[in-house]
């Protein structure tokens, strides 16, 4: 009976400065909801000959997997543009687990108890924040977008007090690594460069190994680190995606979306919606990702400062020129991301125009993101009036046009967009509907979605009603805590 657990953990064997060695608090009653049986298969796990009883104690961390050594991650944030000291507060590691010797995941557990980063927290997590963070990763991954897995939820049989009483759960979640922009400020603050020295050594073998020979290592890691958030953000700005808690302790340096709280997906086009509840002033709205991402990375910057150059004003120089490179990286990735979703082959002047003007009417008539390009692909042509403006036909009639130069075809451009365009995303509405039947014990909705998320570039049959946007126009999310 051997599940396949592979462990080797070089995170936990770093100098006591980036952890608290920590095993997860027991749980009362852990009852198993959910486990990824496709993620199991891809991470060589097989838990197919062990009974729900025991996969409870497993995914709760009651009985603690052979190989495992439990810590809690020190990390520090800037959150919402405030810095603080964090680390990991209800979550702990159980180690690297190894797949065919060579890939290496984290594997977390997220809500497992109280830890000496817990500051005034209970180290719980809560049911619904849980299952939609299982929910929204699984469909950021499907959507061909890096970010953390999620494996499995269970439900602890204990009540957590928030507003009101609430069923508490836990999440295993999986990883390329938790190491964040924050675990390089928490290192950073603490102002010894050995332990810097260490950090930025181990996220390079970790990460980007091919800059382990470089004369100046720390500056082609901020380098890749700017190229790989940079292509995260494009990603988010391609399906609407609203991370909605973009502190700095929430980027992880793998460049894989991580941490979801009061993140959801935009209907109708609106550069600055924003759902999160405690975002008052619109700090992490739809259009105010990209600029974000470079702020974060400029954070990132400072603690690479001492390694960068022996001459401080030269290695400020040198770090500032490079964060200043993020405007340019990022427009040429997102003109051509823009270009894959419209099937627009090579390059034409006009393009980002074009483009534009798209977006500009998307906004001015209120049109769903993700059912406008649908539209353009023919899927669901509905019978939305919207399409029938003047503004819009004229502009359909330049695109036309434009999809035939470089030998185009408009098929051949569907079939790019057919690449780009998601059919179906997470409606906020069917998200909340799945995690109300999941609060009374139904996982049925839950299923279904996960299902049909699962291939979200797929024109599926019947789903129709997962594929419009909610009438709330007033939906708000909640930091899940
Ligand atoms: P998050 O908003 O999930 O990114 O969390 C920000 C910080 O607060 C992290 O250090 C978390 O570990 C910590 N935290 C969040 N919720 C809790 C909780 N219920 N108990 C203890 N720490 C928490
Ligand atoms: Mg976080």
């Amino acid at each position: 009976m051997t599940i396949g657990w592979h462990f080797d953990n070089t995170y936990s064997k770093l100098p006591d400065t980036f952890k608290e060695v920590i095993k997860p608090t027991p749980v009362h009653d852990p009852e198993l909801l959910i486990l990824n049986d496709k993620l199991s298969k891809d991470l060589n796990l097989d838990f197919s000959k062990i009974d729900k009883g025991e996969l409870s104690k497993i995914f709760s961390g009651n009985s603690l997997p052979k190989g495992s050594t439990t810590i809690a991650q020190a990390y520090a944030g800037h959150q919402f543009g405030h810095f603080t000291m964090l680390g990991d507060g209800r979550a702990v590691l159980l180690g690297e687990h190894l797949v065919n010797n060579t890939n290496r995941f984290d594997v977390q557990f997220k809500g497992s108890g109280r830890t000496s980063f817990s500051r005034s927290g209970d180290g719980r997590a809560v049911l619904g924040p849980m299952l939609r963070e299982y929910i929204i990763s699984e469909a950021i991954h499907a959507l061909n977008i890096p970010t953390t897995r999620s494996l499995a939820v269970v439900k602890t049989g204990e009540k957590v007090v928030r507003e009101n009483l609430l069923p508490g759960a836990i999440l295993t979640r999986v990883a390329s690594s938790h190491i964040r922009v924050g675990t390089f400020q928490y290192i950073a603050a603490k102002q010894n460069i050995d332990d810097l020295i260490t950090l930025v050594d181990y996220t390079i073998q970790r990460h980007y190994p091919e800059i382990k020979s470089s004369k100046n290592k720390a500056l082609d890691l901020l380098n890749l680190v700017m190229e790989r958030q940079c292509k995260l953000v494009v990603n988010w700005m391609r399906v609407g995606f609203i991370h909605g808690v973009m502190n700095t302790d929430n980027m992880a340096i793998s460049g894989e979306t991580i941490d979801y709280g009061p993140c959801a997906f935009m209907d109708h086009y609106d550069t600055k919606t924003v759902f999160s509840s405690i975002d008052k002033y619109g700090r992490y709205s739809f259009s105010n990702q990209p600029p974000i991402t470079k702020w974060n990375l400029a954070r990132l910057a400072e603690c690479l400062i001492p390694l960068i150059d022996k001459n401080e004003d030269a290695a400020i120089k040198i770090a500032t020129e490079t964060i200043d490179n993020f405007q340019n990286i990022y427009e040429n990735k997102w003109l051509n991301m823009m270009r894959d979703k419209l099937g627009l082959f090579g390059k034409d002047k006009n393009d980002l125009k074009l483009i534009n003007d798209l977006l500009y009417w998307m906004e001015s008539n209120q049109a769903d993101y993700t059912n406008t390009f649908c539209h353009l692909m023919n899927i669901n042509s509905s019978n939305d009036s919207k399409y029938k403006d003047t503004n819009f036909i004229n502009w359909f009639e330049k695109w036309e046009s434009r999809v035939l130069i470089n030998n185009g075809s408009i098929e051949k451009s569907i079939n790019l967009m057919k690449k780009n365009n998601p059919i179906v995303i997470p409606r906020n509405h069917k998200v909340e509907e799945a995690l109300e039947a999941a609060n009374n014990n139904d996982l049925n909705l839950t299923n279904k979605l996960l299902s049909i998320l699962n291939k979200p570039y797929d024109n599926q049959n019947y789903i129709d009603d997962y594929q419009s946007p909610s009438n709330n126009t007033e939906y708000q999310t909640f930091c899940g805590t």
